[in-house]
This record gives structure tokens, C-alpha cells and sequence, in this order.
């Protein structure tokens, strides 16, 4: 088992890796057209891994003429549903079977603890790409309540080509949040994963094909937003275009789509979650725990992180000084040492960003309580603190925009009433948290909380079954459960008049 091996194992098994570097379309790995490439780095250690195909314009139009021409042949599109199953499901296994590596890769990759690779990354994907091959042959459609003479079906078909393009924070398991309905509904895909993550979508690609997934089903192109995900959210031949990244960028998509052909574009944004802790909390040392992990797990690069803590002021201090006790036990460490509870941050880009939040934190006056220092681990890579500001006002940037590193902005407010207002406000809503054992103010937040999850009495809850997406500019659509289909089938009406 992984979780029995030592940091000394893990980086012994470095050695026997081999990276798969080239972008994966029609079936088979080759180089960009171009012939360009990007360095794929370990944050951790600032050593370069591999380079990995830069696909541009043309690698783009190649991998939706394979997957359009793979769609139209219908061997994967046609197929019955108990065999794409059978596909998916021998898919979920290989993914399985192969544990280790994808979790080495993804920890190299992009500095997340190995902890966590093997135990949330890496099953949690498989176990989306199982769901979605179980649910597949459950599905019906519908016959509509007409006239005698009338039957009508409202039907649900394959939409087409579809891309994806996703973020760095959580490679394996956000694409697999979208590849995973998409495929399995009959779609031909192209995954498009962060230039800073690359390595398991690309081994995710052979798997795949071992699987039995036709060729020009899923293809990936590495490559970077501006030249591949452009092309993609612009393309005449694409037909729905799925996102997780920035806010920024998923307006951009919307663009592109206006600007071309109208594709669906299904957003899942940034977010700026309030996590509330009420007076009445049951129990302020669970509250503590669940508000630690949903701030600072994964370095804090993460869409639901829980980065504005609202709590009431006559427990503020107590509270905090929980949490911050178990800050202190999670100081960021090597990524591959199984103890460490906070890796690498993605990048020196990302690194700045965060930095650059804790110094505008400082200048506008609020009171940085822990953390807030850059550090390095065996004197390299780039790792963050566990942060945390208190006395912020919901005003002040740091309230109002997403950092996307581990720094938690504590908002004091006198009572529930002012709790609530200050929580929603804010441009996102993508999650929400509610820590109360009085169950009408635990209904009343559920109902009031512009946010697409609202958790009480945990943080980050949920698992496959429940939706998740966001409000406001969080974005649109739900991945996970069987709304996500929703997103990567167009429904179809059949009116048909008996003689
Ligand atoms: P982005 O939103 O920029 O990147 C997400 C994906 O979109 C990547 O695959 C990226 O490609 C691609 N992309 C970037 N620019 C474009 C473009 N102009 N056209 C088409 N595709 C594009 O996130 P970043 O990696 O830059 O991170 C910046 C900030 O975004 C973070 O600090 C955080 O606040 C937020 N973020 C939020 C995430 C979430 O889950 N809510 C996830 C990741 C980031 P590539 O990286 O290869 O250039």
C-alpha cells in the first residue's frame, strides 16, 4: 500500500518513471506541429521534469478533425451503453492498478502532498470515472404526455466534439469531473490540461486507450491557454467547451464562443467562500479542524477553499487561536515526505501572486495573526505559510478576491444577522459554510446563501453523488452526479403523428 511508503521510496521511484511528453490525438502520442515544447517543472525542487508538446492552432484543428471524424464513425457514440460501461469501468481499474505512478506524477507535477495523491487525488478520479461508466446504462428518457394520436420522446443525445480545458490545483480529478460524464454519454473529447500539470491527463490518454476507448474518442493537448485553450474556445467545430479555471478566463470563453459558433460553454469559477462560525457552533474544536483543512488543505489552491472566516466576536478569540494551533502543525514540507500536510505552491507565477496578497493584506491594515513568509524546503521550490489575517473588513482586497494560496482572511461580525450580509457579500458563489446547532438559523443560512453548496456544520463536504458548481460569477452548470450530464448532452424532441 502507498500510504506504507517512506519519502525515501517515493523518490526512489523517480528514476523508474517515464513521462509521457507528446500530445495524445487519434490514438497516438506525437509531437506538436510546431515542434515546440515547454519545460514541465517540480515546483517542489524547481527541476525540470520533461518538455512536453506546446500544441498551438494546428494541433487544435487536428484533434477535433480526429474526434469529429471518430464521433461521426460511431463506434463509441453508437456503442450500447452497457459497453461504454464495461469501458469505463476497465478504465477506473487500470487507473487503479496504476495508483502509485499517477500519484507520483501528479505530486511532481504540481506539489501537492503524496498523502493526499494517492488518497484523494488518484481514487477520487477513478472513482468519478467508475461512476459515470456505472450510470450510463441506468438512464432513460422520456415520452411526453400527449394526445392519442401523438406520441412524442424527448430525448437525450451525445452533443459532439467536446473540450475541456482545466486548472493545476486538482489535474486528475477535475478532468476527470468532465471527461468522465462526457465520455461516458458518448462524446469524442479533447482534454486540454494547465501547462503546469500536464503529465497525468497525458498517461490518463494511454490508459485510456488500453481501456479499449476507440481512437479520436479522447485526445489531450498540452499546450497554454492563449494559443491551444483559445483555439479550442474558438473553434467552429467544437460543441460544448467545459472550463475550471479563473474567473478571468471563463469570460473569455464566453467570448470566444460568442465570437465563433455559439458553443455551450459550462463554467466552474473562482470563489471566495464565506465559512461561518456561529456562537452556538456545537463543537468549536470540530469547527477549528474543518476550518483549517478548508482553508489550507491543498496549499489553499483550491476553488471551494473556505478563505473568508466570518465569526461571531464573542468567540472570535478562542476560535482563532484553535485553528491557528493546527496552522502550526501543517507548515508546509517536502511534497513526497508522506507526513507532509501542505506541499510545494504550483509555481514561482502563483508564489508572487499569493505574496503579493499578504503585502496588500498588510497595507491595508489588517492584522496578520500567522504566517504570511515564503519559504524553501532543502533550500528550493516555492512554499507558503499557513497565513492567517485577522481584523479584516469584507471591503479590503483580500475579502473580495480569490488568492487561490493559504491565506485565511478573518472577518469579526457582532452577530448572525451581520454574519449573513457579509457573506454573501462577495461576486462569487461557489461554497458556503454554517457552523450552528440551532437548526433554524441552519435552514435559514441553507435557504439565504447565494452559493452553490452550502455545508453545515463541516467544510467541504459532498462526493459524487451531489452537484457542484456555482452562483454569481462563480459560473454555471454542475459537475459531479446526474446533472452533469445536462452539460454534455443536447435533449431532443420527437413529435410523431399517428395516422
Ligand atoms: P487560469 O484560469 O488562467 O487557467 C485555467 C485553464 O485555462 C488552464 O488550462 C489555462 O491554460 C487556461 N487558460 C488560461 N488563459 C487562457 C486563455 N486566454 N484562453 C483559454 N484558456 C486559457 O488559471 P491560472 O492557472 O492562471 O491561475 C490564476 C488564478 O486563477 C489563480 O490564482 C486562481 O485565483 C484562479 N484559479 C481558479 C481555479 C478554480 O478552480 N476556481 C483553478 C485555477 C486557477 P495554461 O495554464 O496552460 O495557460
Amino acid at each position: 500500500m502507498s500510504a506504507q511508503l517512506s519519502r525515501d521510496d517515493w523518490k526512489g521511484r523517480i528514476g523508474g518513471l517515464s513521462y509521457r511528453n507528446q500530445a495524445f490525438i487519434g490514438g497516438k502520442f506525437v509531437a506538436s506541429l510546431t515542434g515546440k515544447t515547454f519545460d514541465c517543472v517540480n515546483p517542489a525542487t524547481g527541476q525540470v521534469l520533461t518538455k512536453v508538446a506546446a500544441c498551438e492552432q494546428a494541433d487544435v484543428d487536428a484533434a477535433v478533425k480526429a474526434a469529429r471524424a471518430a464521433f461521426e464513425k460511431g463506434t463509441w457514440a453508437n456503442m450500447a451503453p452497457a459497453q461504454r460501461k464495461r469501458i469505463m469501468l476497465k478504465l477506473a481499474d487500470l487507473m487503479m492498478k496504476n495508483r502509485e505512478e499517477l500519484a507520483l506524477l501528479e505530486t511532481l507535477d504540481m506539489g501537492k502532498p503524496i498523502a493526499f495523491s494517492t488518497t484523494v487525488d488518484v481514487p477520487g478520479s477513478a472513482n468519478t470515472v467508475q461512476w459515470f461508466g456505472e450510470a450510463i446504462d441506468k438512464i432513460y428518457d422520456e415520452v411526453a404526455p400527449t394526445p392519442g394520436n401523438v406520441i412524442a420522446m424527448i430525448t437525450r443525445e451525445a452533443a459532439g466534439v467536446v473540450a475541456c480545458v482545466v486548472p493545476w490545483n486538482f489535474p486528475l480529478l477535475m478532468a476527470c469531473w468532465k471527461i468522465s460524464p462526457a465520455l461516458a454519454a458518448g462524446n469524442s473529447v479533447i482534454l486540454k490540461p494547465a501547462e503546469q500539470s500536464p503529465l497525468t491527463a497525458l498517461r490518463l490518454a494511454e490508459l485510456a486507450a488500453e481501456a479499449g476507448i476507440p481512437e479520436g474518442v479522447f485526445n489531450v493537448l498540452p499546450g497554454f491557454g492563449e494559443t491551444a485553450g483559445q483555439a479550442l474556445g474558438r473553434h467552429m467545430d467544437v460543441d460544448v467547451l467545459a472550463f475550471t479555471g479563473s474567473t478571468e478566463v471563463g469570460k473569455y470563453f464566453l467570448r470566444y464562443s460568442g465570437e465563433s459558433n455559439m458553443k455551450q460553454v459550462w463554467l466552474e469559477c473562482g470563489g471566495k467562500s464565506p465559512n461561518i462560525v456561529l456562537a452556538d457552533a456545537p463543537n468549536l474544536d470540530i469547527a477549528a479542524r474543518r476550518t483549517a483543512f478548508g482553508i489550507w488543505f491543498n496549499q489553499g489552491e483550491v476553488c471551494t477553499a473556505g478563505s473568508r472566516l466570518i465569526v461571531e466576536d464573542k468567540i472570535k478569540d478562542e476560535f482563532l487561536a484553535k485553528v491557528m494551533a493546527i496552522g502550526q502543525k501543517m507548515m508546509p514540507g517536502d511534497p513526497l515526505d508522506p507526513k507532509t500536510q501542505m506541499g510545494a505552491m504550483v509555481d514561482e507565477t502563483q508564489t508572487k501572486r499569493v505574496m503579493g496578497y499578504i503585502d496588500a493584506g498588510q497595507k491595508e491594515g489588517a492584522t496578520l495573526a500567522m504566517g504570511g513568509k515564503q519559504v524553501h524546503i532543502d533550500n528550493a521550490g516555492s512554499f507558503i505559510q499557513p497565513t492567517v489575517f485577522d481584523n479584516v473588513d469584507n471591503t479590503m482586497k483580500i475579502a473580495q478576491e480569490e488568492i487561490f494560496g493559504p491565506v485565511l482572511s478573518v472577518i469579526p461580525v457582532k452577530d448572525a444577522e451581520q454574519a449573513l450580509s457579509v457573506a454573501n457579500d462577495t461576486i462569487y458563489g461557489l461554497a458556503s459554510a454554517i457552523f450552528t446547532s440551532n437548526i433554524n438559523k441552519a435552514f435559514k443560512f441553507s435557504k439565504a446563501l447565494r452559493a452553490g453548496s452550502v455545508w453545515v456544520n463541516t467544510y467541504d463536504g459532498g462526493d459524487i453523488t451531489t452537484p457542484f458548481g456555482g452562483y454569481k460569477q462563480s459560473g454555471n452548470g454542475r459537475d459531479k452526479s446526474l446533472h452533469a450530464f445536462d452539460k454534455f448532452t443536447q435533449m431532443k424532441t420527437t413529435w410523431i403523428q399517428l395516422g
